[in-house]
């Protein structure tokens, strides 16, 4: 069975509480290999990973893996949450550098992920397998493509063990990005990231930051539906299950699910992948 992982976000209120444990016992049928939880750059949510973390390992029996941002932070605060992790049992890590609030002006001790990766390595050798962010669009403060990936590069050269990238609608973006990581010598698994669409004003905001591209048809369509909540989830729900099926086809290693702490658009895919 092809690995399948889910990414969580820190709550932070007893109602988001509640409500991630409710998706996370929905999701946990699937059997995936691990759920992430994100951390939010410059100590935001600096409390509540660890916390989400401990209580997926603890209270779900799940494989609870930390996303790590380095920008904003010391290289102290790093160093305790790594021993932290460790003392917890997490053994992989997701390394990112993350992007400051706006208004923040803390720059922290380490400017880019390759940075973290090899703090990481120098400091607890093979211990973590560590993941990166990997960008089959760009990222958006590329200079551009080709920079990107020698970027990219300097995270696989410092240690990084395998990769999880942005999310995209559109299969020929990822499959020629591995190509050209493939080219440059790299081996490492890149595993698409996949975000269910679920709620559009949120995602087309989402998008514009992070620079992932919804493409026009998709979002022609989705106007189409005006207010027809079901007819719109249907269709998302088909529209990101053949991306999927494109990827599994296509050799993709796993799939990561953006589940924004709902299960319901996700379990809406992976019911029809079967
Ligand atoms: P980097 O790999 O450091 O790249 C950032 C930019 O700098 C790129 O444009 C790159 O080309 C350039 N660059 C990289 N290295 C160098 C160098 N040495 N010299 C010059 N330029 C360089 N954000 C959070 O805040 N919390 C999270 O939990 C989180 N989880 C994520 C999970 C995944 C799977 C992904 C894909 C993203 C996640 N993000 C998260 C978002 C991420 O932090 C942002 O996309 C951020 O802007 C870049 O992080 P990075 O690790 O890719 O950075």
């Amino acid at each position: 069975m092809l690995p399948i992982s889910f990414e969580f976000y820190p709550p932070k209120t007893d109602e988001q509480r509640e409500q991630l444990d409710r998706s996370v016992r929905k999701l946990k049928a699937y059997a995936p290999e691990f759920m992430s939880v994100t951390f939010g750059a410059g100590g935001s949510t600096l409390s509540h990973t660890p916390e989400t973390v401990q209580h997926l390992r603890g209270s779900h029996g799940m494989v609870g893996v930390p996303h790590l941002t380095c920008v904003g932070g010391s290289r102290e605060e790093i160093r305790h949450l790594l021993k932290l992790y460790r003392a917890l049992g997490c053994n992989r890590i997701v390394a990112l550098r993350g992007d400051l609030p706006s208004g923040m002006a803390r720059s922290g001790d380490l400017r880019y992920a390759n940075e973290l990766v090899a703090l990481i390595r120098q400091e607890h050798d093979d211990y973590f397998h560590i993941e990166v962010a990997a960008y089959p669009e760009t990222h958006p403060q590329a200079e551009h493509a080709q920079a990107d990936l020698r970027h990219f590069k300097l995270k696989v050269d410092a240690g990084a063990s395998s990769a999880i990238t942005q999310y995209f609608y559109n299969t020929d973006a990822y499959f020629r990005f591995v190509d050209d990581v493939r080219a440059l010598g790299m081996d490492i698994p890149i595993i698409p990231g996949i975000m269910p669409i679920a709620n559009f004003n949120q995602l087309r905001r989402f998008s514009e930051a992070c620079g992932a591209e919804i493409p026009r048809w998709i979002v022609q369509r989705l106007r189409a539906l005006g207010d027809d909540a079901e007819a719109i989830r249907d269709f998302a729900a088909d529209v990101v299950a053949q991306l999927c099926e494109r990827l599994i086809a296509g050799g993709a290693p796993g799939l990561h699910f953006y589940t924004l702490n709902l299960a319901k658009p996700t379990q809406a895919i992976l019911q029809r992948l079967g």
